[in-house]
């Protein structure tokens, strides 16, 4: 157990604590995004961060409603995993000196990002709809619906573009 976390004693509790993990994460996300589209030297990748910024600020208000719904305070709890994805991120883009390169290792972090969440939210969803909350389930399929197709672009520039612009 984290240092100022609560226990998780029940299903609910899980689920609340996986809503203020995911929640931490995508504001992560809103806050180094930014930096990846300032790096991103492709059009096309450029266009993909861009629109997938615009999603993820959509993405928090519907993590927002869900606590709300659950009649819980919005709170984030840290999330090693996605900080560690980031700063791995940072490290390995700080480090390619061709901007060809550079946008293959933008475009591989990006999809450690998005399959990140696609666990977070496949989880949520099925714990929503163990707790019987459709509601809740139907609202964060939409995130898990954006989060897969934001995967998929960023496959399909990849094997169109990025990949062999950097060979
Ligand atoms: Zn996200
Ligand atoms: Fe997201
Ligand atoms: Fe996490
Ligand atoms: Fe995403």
């Amino acid at each position: 157990m984290g240092l100022f976390s609560k226990p998780i004693k029940t299903l609910d509790d899980l689920f609340i604590h996986t809503l203020q993990d995911i929640y931490y994460a995508e504001n992560q996300i809103i806050h180094n995004l930014p930096t990846m589209i300032e790096k991103a030297e492709n059009p096309e990748l450029r266009t993909a961060f861009q629109n997938h910024l615009r999603e993820t600020e959509v993405q928090v208000k519907r993590l927002e409603q869900v606590f709300q719904m659950h009649g819980q305070p919005v709170k984030s709890v840290q999330c090693a995993a996605m900080d560690g994805i980031l700063s791995e991120a940072r490290e390995i883009i700080s480090d390619c000196d061709d901007a060809h390169v550079r946008d293959a290792a933008l475009l591989s972090a990006a999809q450690a990002v998005e399959h990140y969440e696609m666990t977070r939210y496949g989880t949520l969803i099925a714990f929503a709809r163990q707790l019987k909350r459709e509601d809740y389930a139907r609202l964060l399929q939409q995130t898990l619906d954006e989060e897969k197709a934001a995967d998929q672009k960023l496959t399909s520039i990849g094997e169109s573009r990025i990949n062999r612009l950097a060979a």
